[in-house]
């Protein structure tokens, strides 16, 4: 399977707790207004890398990873073989997601994708609630949920 990938931020301290590796997968179809990033709606964009050269970026740093995007769950096959490969290496996952967590439990190609993550930062990020105090969310309505 070939990720489409736009970046991968090697040490980031924003998307999560600690330094981490943050994969950033392109591709998202909510269309929230004020999205701080409407180039990664694309499913095309970025370069193509398989599941083992992004393994390769993150055993050679050793952080624990982010999935972003874009939104790594409008590829549930692609984000579920990568958190499993990234737990086998003894790391933990947080993925961020536009799904809610009621729309990621109704759906078992969602729930089976954030098996074994850490924890989701979910929810379409909202204009009118941003908020740059939240730590490691854009708006208000976003919730951390704890999966492990
Ligand atoms: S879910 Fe994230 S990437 Fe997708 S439109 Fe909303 S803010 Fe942008």
């Amino acid at each position: 399977m070939l990720y489409n990938v736009l970046k991968i931020e090697r040490g980031t301290t924003v998307d999560g707790p600690g330094f981490r590796t943050s994969i950033y997968l392109a591709g998202c179809r909510h269309g929230c207004p004020g999205c701080h990033n409407p180039q990664s709606w694309d499913f095309e964009a970025g370069v193509k890398m398989s599941l083992e050269e992004i393994m390769d970026v993150v055993r050679e740093e050793e952080f624990n990873v982010t999935l972003t995007g874009g939104d790594p769950l409008y590829n549930p096959d692609g984000a579920g073989a990568l958190v499993k490969a990234i737990k086998a290496e003894g790391l933990t996952v947080w993925i961020y997601t536009g799904f809610t967590w009621e729309e990621i439990v109704e759906d078992k190609s969602l729930i089976a994708a954030v098996e074994g993550a850490e924890a989701i930062v979910e929810g379409r990020f909202m204009e009118s609630l941003r908020d740059e105090s939240l730590p490691f969310r854009g708006s208000s309505n976003q919730r951390i949920v704890y999966l492990a």
